[in-house]
C-alpha cells in the first residue's frame, strides 16, 4: 500500500513530520509531492523545490525513516485545477490513498475517485509554514517548530537572510 501527501512545505516543519509518521501507520510507502515546485524567492514561497527536497530527506533520515520507504517528487502547479490530479498522477508512482488537510486537494482527488483521508492537524496555530516564516522575518524562535536537520539546511542556504531580504523588498514596492 502506498499513500500520497502533497504539500508546499515552505519550509518543512514538525507538523509535516507528524503527518508523515501517521501515514506510515496506515501504509508501507509514502509519496511526498513537493507542491508549487516552480516557486521560490517569494515571501510566501522562499525555498526552491530542491531545497525543500533536501529538507524533507534529511528530516526523514533524522526521524529514522529509511529512503527505501518514500519517494519525494517535486510537482509544479498547473493553471487548471480540473486537470491537476492527472498531472500529479503523471509524475508519481501509483498510490492507493491520498492524505491531506487542504480542502481543495481533498476535493480534487475525491472528484477523481481517489479515497482521501484527513489526518488530524497537530497544533496548526504554530506548526504552519506561515508561522515559521513570520518568526523568521521577525527574528523570533522558528527553530523550535522544525526538525534540527531543517534548521541546518536553512542555515546552510542562508534562508532567513533570503526571506528577510525578500520581505523588506516587498515592503518597499
Ligand atoms: P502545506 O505544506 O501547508 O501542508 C501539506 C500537508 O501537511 C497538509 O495537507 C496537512 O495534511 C499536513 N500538515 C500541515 N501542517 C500540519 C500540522 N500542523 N499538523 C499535521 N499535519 C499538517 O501545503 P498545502 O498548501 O496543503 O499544499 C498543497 C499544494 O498543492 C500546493 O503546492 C498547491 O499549489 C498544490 N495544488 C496545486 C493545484 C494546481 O496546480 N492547480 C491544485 C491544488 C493544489
Amino acid at each position: 500500500m502506498r499513500g500520497l501527501l502533497v504539500g508546499r512545505m515552505q519550509p518543512v516543519h514538525d507538523g509535516h513530520l507528524d503527518v508523515i509518521k501517521r501515514i506510515f501507520e496506515d501504509v508501507n510507502e509514502v509519496i511526498i509531492g513537493v507542491g508549487s515546485a516552480q516557486l521560490s524567492h517569494k515571501t510566501k514561497d522562499p525555498f526552491t523545490a530542491g531545497e525543500r527536497v533536501m529538507m524533507l530527506s534529511k528530516a526523514l533520515t533524522e526521524n529514522g525513516i529509511p529512503a527505501s520507504k518514500y519517494y519525494i517528487i517535486p510537482i509544479e502547479d498547473v493553471s487548471c485545477n480540473s486537470i491537476w490530479v492527472a498531472h500529479v498522477k503523471m509524475l508519481t508512482p501509483p498510490f492507493t490513498t491520498v492524505y491531506s488537510g487542504n480542502p481543495l486537494v481533498q476535493r480534487l482527488f475525491e472528484e477523481s475517485g481517489h479515497p482521501v483521508k484527513v489526518p488530524p492537524l497537530f497544533n496548526r496555530k504554530i506548526y504552519s509554514g506561515t508561522e515559521v516564516r513570520r518568526r523568521m522575518l521577525k527574528n523570533e524562535d522558528w527553530q523550535s517548530l522544525v526538525p534540527k536537520s531543517v534548521v541546518k539546511v536553512i542555515d546552510e542556504i542562508n534562508g532567513v537572510s533570503r526571506l528577510q531580504n525578500l520581505g523588506y523588498k516587498e515592503l518597499d514596492e
